[in-house]
């Protein structure tokens, strides 16, 4: 298939790959790719972890090395933010947002082959947006302001939500000495995610460094005249706050898809190869597709999915239908805690059968692995990263979980 020119939407981990993946494929038409934040690409893992810490400085977030970006030849811009899309007419509207030189001017990019990876951005809790002290955490700004929080004297934390942002920002803030609450609507941690039994030993990981963890609590209103003074939780009670940072999960970013033609529900839908309609794909945590292999439909918001679709996406709108191949991960992600690292892969369910392969829970030291239907769905590991990827590479082949729980790694 022939195509003249590629549009990538969203200049950070997912368009960036598909990018890189274009140029892999030998594609040498023009690339351009439009982002509305004005860093270049950036990796987010560390904004929660070693660069929130203060351990880590700007220049090693960067997703790629100034040179190799120019190696791409792409017609990078970056403040600019895409505002409409008509699949028919293939038109693209993009809005070039204030770099301070009142510049806010719009204009239509007529768009062949287009990538959307526009990602998602924070939910915020209803009430607390014009209160100075409260916080989300997405971007490189966001994290750099709540780093600045951080350190502006020993400052009372809440944590509103217990799931990736708030469990590694607990973490973080503990770490630096900081007195934390963590408030969490789920019975435990991470449990939509872990289950149950799982993020309980999350919530003892917490709790033993210190983290004032309240969960089954929802928050009733944070107050403060103009700055944040306290929360209060729906079973009465009341917290002094400094600092609140909120992560309750994000939206996907597609509000500038409405009315475009396409198929818009939780995220951009896709078919079995990441394709939205003729000539458009999408990647990421904006993209929504049916993954084959665990034969369910998925969107992903973690690193490594947004590397390999990105890429996927990207080879998609070079080849036709025919020869097209369906997007079939196994989904992979990490999440440093305190000194324990936390890795998931493949899909797991509240109903799985479930085996500790090696280690032990009150170790906090172990690998869990999942059966469904007498399959191996997937494998849970606190400090146990060569189990994990060995297990990952099992549900790959589709090992049976009685031959998962005989390997011996
Ligand atoms: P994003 O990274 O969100 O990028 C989308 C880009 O598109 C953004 O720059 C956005 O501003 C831009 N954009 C949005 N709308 C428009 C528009 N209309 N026009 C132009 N540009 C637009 N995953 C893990 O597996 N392990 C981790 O430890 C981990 N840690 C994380 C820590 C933090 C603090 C965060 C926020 C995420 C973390 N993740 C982690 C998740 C991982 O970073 C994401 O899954 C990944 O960034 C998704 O990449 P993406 O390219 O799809 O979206
Ligand atoms: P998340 O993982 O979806 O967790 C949000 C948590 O907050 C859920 O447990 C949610 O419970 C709870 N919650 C929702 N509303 C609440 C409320 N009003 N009060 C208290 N708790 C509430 O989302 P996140 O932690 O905000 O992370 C944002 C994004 O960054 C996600 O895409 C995540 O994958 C990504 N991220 C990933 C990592 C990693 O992979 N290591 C690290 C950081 C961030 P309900 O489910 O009941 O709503």
């Amino acid at each position: 298939m022939t195509r003249r020119s590629v549009t990538i939407v969203g200049a950070s981990l997912a368009g960036l790959r598909a990018a890189e993946a274009l140029r892999r494929q030998d594609f040498d038409g023009p690339i351009t790719l439009i982002g509305d934040e004005l860093h270049a690409p950036y990796d987010r893992p560390p904004l929660s972890k070693q660069f929130l810490a203060g351990d880590w400085g700007e220049d090693r977030l960067a997703l790629t090395r100034p040179d190799k970006l120019d190696d791409l030849d792409l017609d990078l811009r970056l403040g600019v933010r895409a505002a409409s899309f008509d699949l028919v007419s293939r038109r693209l509207g993009i809005v070039n947002l204030d770099d301070g030189a009142g510049d806010r001017g719009g204009e239509e990019l007529v768009v062949d082959g287009l990538l959307i990876a526009t990602g998602a951005r924070c939910r915020t809790l209803r009430g607390s947006e014009g209160l100075d002290g409260v916080f989300v955490l997405r971007s490189l700004d966001d994290s750099l302001a709540i780093r600045a929080a951080f350190g502006a004297g020993p400052v009372r934390v809440v944590v509103v939500g217990a799931g990736f942002i708030g469990a590694e920002v607990a973490a973080t803030a503990r770490t630096q000495g900081l007195e934390v609450t963590m408030i969490e609507s789920l019975p435990q941690p991470l449990s939509r995610v872990l289950g149950d039994a799982m993020g309980a030993v999350c919530a003892e990981l917490h709790r033993e460094h210190g983290v004032d963890l309240r969960t089954g609590m929802g928050v009733e209103a944070v107050e403060g005249e103009g700055r944040v003074e306290r929360v209060r939780l729906s079973d009465g009670s009341v917290i002094e706050a400094d600092v609140v940072v909120v992560g309750i999960g994000v939206v996907p970013n597609t509000e500038w898809l409405e009315g475009s033609g396409l198929r818009i529900d939780n995220g951009v839908v896709c078919d079995a190869t990441c394709l939205a309609a003729p000539g458009v794909t999408a990647a990421g945590d904006v993209a929504r597709w049916p993954n084959q292999r665990f034969g369910e439909v998925m969107r992903v918001e973690h690193w490594d999915n947004a590397v390999a679709q990105g890429a996927h996406a990207a080879r998609r709108l070079l080849v036709g239908d025919g020869e097209a191949e369906p997007f079939v991960p196994v989904p992979w992600f990490w999440s440093d805690q305190y000194d324990r690292k936390i890795q998931m892969a493949g899909r797991i369910g509240p109903d799985d059968e479930m085996h500790i392969a090696t280690g032990s829970l009150a170790e906090r030291r172990f690998a869990a692995i999942y059966g469904r239907a007498g399959r191996l769905v997937g494998v849970l590991g606190f400090n146990r990263p060569r189990q994990v990827m060995r297990y990952r590479m099992l549900i790959e082949s589709g090992a049976t979980f009685e031959d998962a729980i005989a390997a011996e790694f």
